[in-house]
């Protein structure tokens, strides 16, 4: 096991590796197998407020580091990520399943993160504002938030800390971490990592253990100024009502329901290209997943053979075998959830044009499925499904697919097909997106705002506007 050495069985707190209180540990699994790859700590509420004590305490000297002092621990924490690229892309895999080369790939685009959010440090700008009249100066500046709390998910276990770490770092803040427990080790690692950098003591604490019990010290405490968080809507939600007892500003990237419109001028080989990347990546489960493909009449049976014959290809199994594209799903509830989508979807009229069942590997293994002849009736119109499952709509005018693609609670990402450029202006302006890929399946990038609009989220991460968020302005009046 080349990555016991990133298998942390305790947790980091104030520069102390260290089990919970009360000694209880919890299994961790792998999902390709069932195996127990290990345990973590299961911590609660003592240990999380001893972790916001360290943060804390550590964030007058961080804050007030020289800069490029800083910086430098930031750079050397992307080598170390890109050093151990191979290990930790490896310990991804086992505890969550996707395959290796999506997982290396989800550890340099974290590296990416750390680099990026380097480099935008320096241009992190106030400004001097002309005043009305004279003898005055509007000074506007720019300062730390404080002690950041973040809960992060199972299904990006290492990128999504990486793009709230690597801001946090690079303006001065401090951070209380929570990974997700299906996949703790991942999140464990960027202790181990921050700290091979030299980042000092109490400025990255990382705990597991009951979500309720870390999440609700670390919303109650008013030394955690802001909490990021990434996961469902559901506990979003949740989390934004519980800042507001200490008015906390919040970043939440939430769930998505994303619309893959396919308009008869597309590029076919391309467009269910696309497709695939969108909707198979992470066995489906991706924030970002096509959800819902809706592909116009005179295109619409060309694509879907083409979908059909190039998805029957792709090859399921373990994500550490070579040549495997898709890897089991997390658990046993979420292959119980994408049955009860397929059941619904033929209750209701939907056909089964390919897979639709258990794969014969075992374990949460799932066939890459499609459905065709989806209506908005159908569960999945309205609901994520994250797992392996494409449903097909037909639609005829572009109205009709953008009145569609619009008619959900979330707002995340959208993605469309087509070689008008008139027509991409009108989907740009009446998509209701935080994202849109134009003839691209794969749209996240360290220097774009990732984020999403309605009930999918609040706040960036990536780009410039990902390092704003960790800031507060601050404007001084200046009399002479
Ligand atoms: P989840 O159930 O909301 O869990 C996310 C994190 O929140 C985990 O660390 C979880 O801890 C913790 N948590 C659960 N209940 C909590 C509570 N009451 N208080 C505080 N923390 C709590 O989501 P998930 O199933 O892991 O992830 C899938 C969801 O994330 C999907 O909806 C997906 O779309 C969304 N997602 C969004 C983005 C984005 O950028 N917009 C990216 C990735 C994923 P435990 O693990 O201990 O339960």
């Amino acid at each position: 096991m080349s990555y016991s050495k990133y298998l942390k069985d305790t947790n980091l707190i104030a520069g102390v590796w260290t089990g919970a209180d009360s000694g209880k540990t919890i299994d961790v699994t792998n999902p390709a197998t069932g195996d127990v790859i290990g345990t973590v700590p299961a911590c609660g509420a003592a240990e999380t407020e001893r972790a916001i004590t360290a943060a804390s305490d550590a964030f007058p000297a961080f804050a007030t580091m020289p800069l490029m002092e800083r910086l430098d621990l930031l750079w050397k924490l992307h080598d170390a990520l890109m050093d151990n690229r191979d290990t930790l892309g490896e310990l991804l895999t086992v505890e969550q399943g996707k395959p290796l080369f999506e997982a290396k790939g989800e550890i340099a685009i974290g590296a990416g993160y750390i680099r990026w959010f380097a480099e935008e440090a320096r241009r992190a700008k106030g400004e001097i504002v002309p005043a009305p009249g004279n003898g005055r100066r509007i000074v506007v500046t720019k300062h730390p938030v404080g002690v950041v709390g973040m809960i992060t998910p199972w299904n990006f276990p290492s990128s999504m800390l990486a793009r709230k770490i690597g801001p946090a770092l690079a303006v001065g803040c401090t951070v209380v971490a929570k990974p997700a427990t299906a996949t703790p080790y991942s999140g464990l690692a960027w202790g181990a990592l921050c700290e091979e950098a030299g980042f000092p003591k109490g400025v990255v604490n990382i705990l597991t253990g009951s979500a309720r019990d870390i999440g609700g010290a670390i919303m109650a405490d008013a030394r955690v100024r802001k909490v990021t968080f990434t996961g469902s809507t559901e506990v979003g939600k949740e989390l934004i009502r519980q800042s507001a007892d200490t008015v906390k500003k919040v970043s939440m990237e939430l769930g998505g329901n994303a619309p893959f419109l396919v308009f008869d001028d597309a590029d076919l080989d391309k467009a269910v290209q696309g497709a695939i990347v969108s909707k198979f990546r992470n066995a489906g489960q991706t924030c970002v997943c096509a959800n819902r493909i809706y592909v116009q009449a005179g295109i619409h049976d060309a694509f879907v053979e083409k979908l059909k014959t190039e998805v029957a290809k792709m090859k399921v199994g373990n994500g550490l075998d070579e040549d495997v594209e898709q890897g089991p799903m997390i658990d046993m509830d979420a292959v119980e959830k994408v049955e009860e989508f397929i059941a619904d979807a033929k209750s209701k009229g939907g056909t089964i044009a390919l897979g639709g069942g258990r794969h014969g590997n075992g374990q949460s293994f799932f066939e890459p499925t499609i459905v065709t002849g989806a209506t908005q009736a159908m569960k999945f119109a309205k609901e994520e499904i994250f797992g392996p499952l494409a449903p097909v709509f037909k639609f005829e005018h572009d109205k009709d697919a953008i009145a569609m693609a619009n008619d959900t609670d979330f707002g995340l990402c959208s993605y469309a097909y087509t070689r008008d450029l008139g027509r991409v202006w009108r989907l740009n302006e009446q998509l209701q997106y935080g994202m849109i890929g134009i003839n691209s399946g794969l749209i996240t990038t360290v220097e774009a705002p990732f984020g999403g609009v309605k009930e999918s989220g609040l706040g960036k991460e990536g780009g410039s506007q990902g390092l704003e968020d960790y800031m507060d302005t601050k404007y001084t009046a200046m009399d002479f």
